[in-house]
């Protein structure tokens, strides 16, 4: 198979250049959204056009880009404007934000595209030699500022953009296992495993754009976890090379061999080394699976009924339960209906009011999928469906679950949508045990309304649950208001700072899969302890003495409200509202 051309996602927002996100099919969107945000009419918000930015001036480090000449090819370094700046920043809202109203303070000054580990180990030495810094590139879709291009010290900027190296090298079909470059794409890659007649199970929402090297480099997580596991548990070798020498591991189901250096590689977010290849565990494609749509009375009762499942272990591959402004939000995006599926919409709703006395403002929607081979697929889908209906679950058959695969992969485009219209809409979320969850939730998501509120805006805020565990689940939180006009930045990091700040007092972690990058760093000490820094540190020092490896990430500094880019007098404001 030929590798695919690449083509990085737009410089301003989500997806290819020539996609876009309409809701011309979606009538009741716009309205849902002026209602509960309150927006104005005619509020449009667009971003400069690519001749307006400016790039900072490239900086120079001849001693390296000589080095460079000599192992690579010509065609393998790139400097020109638009390669530059695709890199200069990931897809946080603080990244677009930026980039949208033409503030771009970062670049790198050197795009490097190696083919294979041999070029990766003489960047790394010459980055290491010459003092350059190299920021590993997969797909730049991560949302928590990893890939911005920024050195305290003002040195020379390498981003080293992985997407040559796309191959799925070999698949073992006794072992089930494959081992695979860094670079290559989602969809790439399980075209490639296909082949194969396997699939590695992993995906996140951001499928589309995002790499494997970024994935295991994040720690993230897919929407299938549930069955598959998360990345860090489908990793079962890799590569990676560090400015001291090459990490390697060996392809084994479990080792006793001392700490776990395979999970130190993985979540290190490009600053101990760049991961050259990966060797995963991959399944045979399952015979049959069916996505269904679910309603329950309340979040409680979705909650408990996937806790059943959980404790009598038969949880679907999917469970995706959002919360009633969630659900509110999703049937905002249902396509206009017609004739007869319009008929058969509003039958289904009479009888979920009038015979299932479903309180349409408090009822939640639940996704789920059931896979497998026919015995496993129809055990697991009779059995869940059995404790969802105990808990006052109602099945809507497998429209709602066709919806959702024909969606999954538009939605990120939203945000886009929103910025467009003045509109701030992000994420923040968590994990955290089942004991807690609930309290959890209602105190998480006061506090995001509280801090959009104190910043005089009209708050909307939801969650869902799509990640679950023996001992607990994650919950993912999203929220919106409209811009405070000349402060929006300030305004945006003082709600972020209002959800992790929960999600601290509450017993949970800074990010279930979204990485620590810059965006995080306030938090990582709370959340792994003074000591735990300290062995980051003391890994960073001894993998990467010269500190060229994505400085400025992951490792809080002094002042982490300053590196998350807040000035001074905003941090007053902060203060001064607290
Ligand atoms: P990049 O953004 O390019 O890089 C991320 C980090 O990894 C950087 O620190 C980079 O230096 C490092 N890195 C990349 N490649 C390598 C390598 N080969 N060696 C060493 N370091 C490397 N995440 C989820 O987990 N689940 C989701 O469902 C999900 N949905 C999302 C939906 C949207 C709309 C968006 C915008 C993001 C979403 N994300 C999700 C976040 C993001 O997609 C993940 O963080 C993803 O893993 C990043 O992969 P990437 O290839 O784009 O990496």
């Amino acid at each position: 198979m030929a590798a695919p051309e690449i083509r990085h996602m737009k410089w301003w927002g989500w997806g290819d250049e020539d996609v876009s996100f309409s809701d011309a099919d979606k009538p009741k969107l716009w309205p849902y959204l002026q209602r509960e945000l309150g927006l104005p009419d005619d509020i449009r918000t667009p971003p400069v056009s690519f001749e307006e930015i400016e790039l900072p001036e490239a900086k120079t480090n001849e001693p390296f880009t000589n080095a460079l000449k000599v192992a690579l090819g010509e065609d393998q370094l790139a400097a020109d404007k638009n390669t530059r700046l695709v890199h200069a920043a990931g897809k946080a809202f603080r990244d677009l934000f930026r980039l949208r109203r033409g503030q771009v303070d970062f670049a790198p000054d050197l795009v490097v595209f190696p083919a294979n580990e041999d070029d990766v180990v003489a960047i790394v030495k010459a980055a290491h030699e010459h003092n350059a810094v190299l920021i590993p590139f997969g797909g730049g879709s991560n949302i928590a500022g990893c890939l911005e291009p920024q050195d305290r010290e003002g040195r020379f900027i390498v981003s080293l953009d992985m997407c040559r190296m796309c191959r799925v090298l070999e698949v073992n079909q006794r072992a089930l296992t494959a081992s695979i470059q860094p670079g290559v794409y989602g969809p790439h890659m399980e075209e490639q495993l296909e082949e194969h007649g396997v699939t590695l199970g992993h995906f996140p929402d951001s499928f589309m754009h995002s790499t494997l090297g970024g994935w295991v480099a994040t720690r993230s997580a897919g929407m299938q976890s549930d069955k598959y596991g998360k990345i860090e548990d489908m990793v079962i070798g890799l590569r990676m090379v560090t400015p001291s020498g090459t990490l390697v591991t060996r392809t084994v189901p479990k080792a006793s061999n001392g700490i776990d250096v395979r999970h130190l590689c993985i979540g290190s977010e490009g600053i101990l080394g760049v991961i050259t290849e990966v060797t995963v565990q991959v399944h045979r494609l399952p015979e049959k699976k069916v996505f269904e749509g679910w309603i329950f009375p309340d979040f409680e009762s979705g909650v408990q009924a996937i806790h059943d499942c959980v404790r009598l272990g038969c949880l679907p591959v999917i469970t995706r339960l959002n919360d009633p402004k969630k659900t509110a939000l999703s049937a905002a995006f249902k396509k206009t209906q017609t004739g007869f599926k319009e008929k058969i919409g509003n039958i289904v709703k009479w009888y979920l009011g009038n015979i299932k006395k479903i309180d349409f403002e408090k009822c939640c929607m639940m996704i789920t999928a059931c896979e497998g081979d026919y015995d496993t697929f129809h055990m697991q889908r009779r059995e869940s469906a059995h404790l969802f209906r105990k808990r006052g679950g109602v099945c809507l058959g497998e429209s709602p679950g066709k919806s959702f695969q024909e969606a999954k992969f538009d939605f990120p485009h939203v945000r886009d949508y929103l910025m467009d219209r003045g509109v701030m809409g992000d994420v923040s979320e968590t994990s955290v045990t089942w004991d807690k969850l609930l309290p959890f939730y209602e105190q998480t998501l006061a506090a995001i309304e509280k801090a959009i509120e104190q910043t005089g805006s009209k708050p909307w805020a939801g969650c869902h649950i799509s990640h679950n565990y023996h001992t607990g689940a994650s919950l993912y939180f999203t929220f919106g208001c409209l811009q405070c006009e000349g402060r929006e930045l300030e305004q945006y990091l003082y709600i972020k700072r209002a959800a992790e700040d929960a999600f601290m007092a509450g017993g949970g972690t800074l990010s279930h899969h979204h990485a620590v990058g810059t965006e995080h760093l306030p938090w990582v000490e709370a959340d792994i302890s003074k000591t735990g820094v300290k062995a980051v540190v003391a890994l960073k020092d001894g993998l990467d003495p010269r500190s060229v490896m994505n400085p400025g990430k992951i490792i809080p500094g002094a002042e982490p409200l300053r590196e998350w880019g807040l000035t001074e007098e905003a941090i007053a404001r902060f203060n001064k509202a607290d």
